[in-house]
């Protein structure tokens, strides 16, 4: 593997100098920009534009332990849901920082739901109380994400740059000192020297074919710190939500998890509650039982989908509390009052990413990662619902914070070599689209929600033969690049599900079903160097 996608010389190209330069536009990005803007100049960069986010696609909510809502047992259930595998101190931080930073977006506008003027907290699979804010019904990620743009389009001291693609990080030994990015538009490379670097390019759902995740959602933050020699962690810990729509022709929309929170109930197609057989909690079980268990139910009955049910609850609270889900489903002929939703599993967040310290820190100086690209260990081997938009806000301000009080503007020396890449060219040109949709269906049947031995080998050795000749390929456009970023990906995550032969979480082996806390209760941590390339 190359070190860079793109041959560049880096002389030569047009190049921006910022004091720090944050990648990508949702919660943890918006929020380490806010942060930063105090003292330094900060540009923002993000491929799409700056709306095309998961952040405001967040449906049911932010958890937080803020009024008489508990934070010792918003921690315990965290812990409970993360199957071991949390780390308990950035828990207890995400936590209990979370209260100030939820109150400071109420402060400053987000128009949190109510119930007679109180706070309307909602409850959500594995939470043992009410403690999810939502906003405009199921609308709360648009609402978060809106007050926190207009703030960035306030602040003098924070350029945003939308269809400006990342494509590579720049380093020398292990020091980052900037990004090379491609203005989409123009179709031209662009140097950006910074005194840090903020990686907030959200997840990879879309390397499956089943996935709640926007288009944006490829990777390419791993991808990238993982060439520059960043530090992966639990990189096979990828949740599945249990219910996505599954109707012929509509996308994969998210029906939120908080609908069963609410009280609708899941129906196998012959009209069995199945779930009340599995787990004390019912629908309200963890994400990764609930999804298991609908696998399970579709496999026995040869359904391609079982149902979710509103029938018996109120009408007007349907309509209040989720008038996205309810004006979609009705798009595609689906009233939700009347009749029930069909649902199945699809891949929809990354609880594995590039290792990061309490400020987002990671292995290379200089270069920080935060929200869901990073692994700070708050999730464990399966998230609890609600916490991703929590993590993002205050590990985006902490980073923040340590590159405010520890980075001065002496960056020391970097080299503006010329970058090339090993001469390649074919006869014929590559069909991205073909080899996406087959690296999809392959992540969806090989490293999806049940993985055995012989299907992850498969899956290694399949990737490893599209890579050598797409990693070759010198593309010049973002598809061609966040193809290449997806196959390192997948390779990653078939990489540690192989490793990890026990089942924990979301990581489910039908070859090892047990949890083994002797052997496994760890982190599987891999670099570039574990690849032989
Ligand atoms: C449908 C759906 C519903 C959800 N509901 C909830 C919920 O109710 N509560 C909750 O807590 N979590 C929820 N989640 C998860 C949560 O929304 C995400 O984990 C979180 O918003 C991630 O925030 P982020 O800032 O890390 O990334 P994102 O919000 O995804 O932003 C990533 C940004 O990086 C940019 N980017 C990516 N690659 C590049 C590149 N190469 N160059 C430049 N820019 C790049 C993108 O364009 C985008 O701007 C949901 C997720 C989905 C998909």
């Amino acid at each position: 593997m190359d070190n860079f996608l793109t041959s560049a010389d880096l002389k030569k190209i047009p190049s921006l100098q910022p004091d720090v330069v944050v990648v990508g536009s949702g919660i943890a990005a918006l929020s380490t920009a806010i942060e930063l803007a105090q003292k330094k100049n900060v540009l923002i960069i993000t491929k799409s534009s700056a709306v095309n986010t998961a952040t405001a696609k967040a449906q049911g909510g932010i958890a937080a332990a803020i009024d008489e809502v508990n934070a010792t047992s918003h921690l315990d259930d965290t812990l409970l849901a993360g199957g071991g595998l949390c780390d308990s101190k950035m828990v207890r931080i995400m936590v209990d920082e979370g209260i100030e930073f939820v109150n400071k977006l109420i402060e400053n506008g987000v128009a949190f739901d109510k119930n007679d003027k109180k706070i309307a907290f909602t409850l959500e699979g594995g939470h043992s109380e009410r403690r999810v804010l939502h906003a405009e019904g199921d609308a709360t990620g648009k609402v978060i994400h809106k007050s926190l743009i207009e703030e960035i389009y306030k602040n003098p001291k924070i350029q945003l740059l939308e269809e400006h693609f990342e494509i590579d990080l720049l380093y020398h030994e292990d020091v980052c000192y900037g990004v090379l990015c491609l203005d989409c538009k123009y179709g031209r490379l662009l140097r950006i020297d910074s005194q840090a670097v903020v990686v907030a390019t959200g997840g990879i759902g879309q390397i499956y074919r089943e996935t709640t995740n926007p288009e944006i959602a490829t990777g390419d933050g791993v991808a990238m710190c993982f060439r520059a020699g960043a530090m992966l962690s639990d990189m096979e810990f990828v949740q599945f939500h249990p219910t996505t729509l599954y109707l012929a022709g509509a996308p994969r929309f998210l029906i939120s998890e908080a609908v069963r929170g609410e009280g609708a109930h899941l129906l196998s197609l012959d009209n069995k509650r199945f779930m009340v057989e599995q787990h004390p909690l019912a629908e309200l079980a963890p994400r990764d039982i609930v999804s298991k268990s609908i696998i399970n139910i579709m496999h026995e009955t040869n359904t391609s989908h079982v149902l979710l049910d509103l029938r018996h609850m109120d009408k007007a609270l349907i309509q209040k509390r989720f008038p996205t889900i309810s004006a979609l489903c009705l798009e595609y002929g689906v009233d939700i009052t009347k009749n029930p939703i069909p649902v199945r599993p699809a891949a929809h967040y990354m609880m594995g990413g590039v290792k990061t310290g309490e400020y987002g820190e990671t292995n290379i100086k200089r270069l920080y990662a935060c929200g869901e690209v990073a692994c700070t260990g708050v999730h464990g081997a399966n998230r609890l619902a609600s916490n991703s938009l929590l993590e993002g806000l205050v590990f985006g301000k902490r980073a923040a914070k340590h590159i405010l009080e520890n980075l001065s503007s002496d960056v020391g020396y970097f080299p503006l070599n010329e970058i090339k890449r090993k001469e390649f060219s074919r006869a014929t040109p590559l069909d991205i689209t073909d080899i996406l949709l087959s690296l999809r269906a392959l992540c969806w049947r090989d490293i999806g929600i049940y993985r055995d031995e012989c299907q992850l080998n498969d899956a290694e050795k399949n990737i490893t033969f599209w890579e050598q000749y797409v990693l070759r390929e010198e593309f010049s456009s973002r598809e061609g690049f966040e193809l290449q970023n997806q196959l390192t990906v997948a390779k990653i995550i078939a990489r540690s599900a192989l490793i990890r032969k026990e089942s924990r979480g979301a990581h489910q082996r039908i070859d090892y079903p047990d949890t083994d806390d002797k052997k496994w209760k760890t982190h599987i941590l891999l670099s570039r160097k574990d690849f032989h390339d």
